[in-house]
């Protein structure tokens, strides 16, 4: 079976009407025949409005407690737009990670995926489900919930990609593409068809925001073909890093 991932962050599912708008794209998929696995972030900003909650109570908070709390935002999203597919008459089934589970270690905010066991997908896969994973979270050995650091949700993505042996990871985001420098600073910044792994780390490590640096080293790893595309434009061909 064809596995396709896709990765939805944080302003392409920010509202009701956005995850309607990233309902399409995964229904494109599905209309290919392709089985589909989708990753979400919290939306919009509301993983730091639970931070900004959690300062109103502690500047140190216990580390553990702290992830507890900043993993809740994606629970909403995935149960939403498992609701918009299914609307919409298509099947969908959401997950939290410790339900697949996505194992990582005790690195609390900052954790790293040790292990994803793929049954659940699998078997969800083939009842014909969509199947929808908060992304950015995992579970310890101890049953601990852990967090994969800011914007860990890419990273969780690729990782799944990878297990899965995935066609394609795609990565939704708010521009097109991959550029030699942010396009809303830069006019003269031109955007990459394709670019390799190398070359995206080194710029993820020079404060490129597209991509988690962390999940470019596990693509690479992993040969996880990473399509970098716009949530908001129809036909996006984005940028191939491969
Ligand atoms: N919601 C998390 C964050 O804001 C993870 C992510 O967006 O990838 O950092
Ligand atoms: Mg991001």
């Amino acid at each position: 079976m064809e596995i396709v991932v896709q990765k939805f962050g944080g302003s392409s599912v920010a509202d009701t009407e956005k995850l309607y708008n990233v309902c399409k794209h995964i229904i494109k998929e599905k209309k290919k025949g392709k089985k589909v696995v989708v990753i979400v972030s919290a939306q919009g900003n509301s993983t730091d409005d639970l931070i900004k909650q959690e300062l109103e109570i502690t500047k140190t908070p216990n580390k553990r407690e702290h992830d507890v709390l900043v993993s809740v935002g994606e629970q909403i999203t995935i149960a939403k737009l498992a609701m918009c597919l299914q609307k919409q008459g298509y099947n969908a089934i959401s997950f939290l990670a410790w339900q697949i589970p996505i194992i990582t270690d005790s690195n609390f905010g900052d954790a790293n995926i040790l292990e994803i066991k793929t049954e659940k997908i699998i078997e969800q896969l083939n009842l014909d489900n969509i199947v929808i994973i908060a992304g950015f979270q995992g579970i310890d050995k101890e049953k601990n919930i852990t967090t994969l650091g800011r914007g860990g949700s890419d990273t969780t993505a690729i990782a799944i990609a990878g297990v899965l042996k995935a066609v394609k990871c795609e990565i939704f985001t708010d521009v097109d593409g991959v550029y030699s420098d942010d396009p809303n600073k830069n006019k003269n910044a031109i955007k990459y068809d394709k670019i390799s792994y190398d070359k995206m780390l080194v710029m993820a490590n020079n404060g490129a925001k597209v991509l988690h640096n962390k999940c470019v080293e596990l693509a690479k790893e992993n040969k996880v073909k990473i399509v970098v595309k716009s949530t908001f434009k129809e036909e996006s061909k984005g940028t191939i890093v491969e």
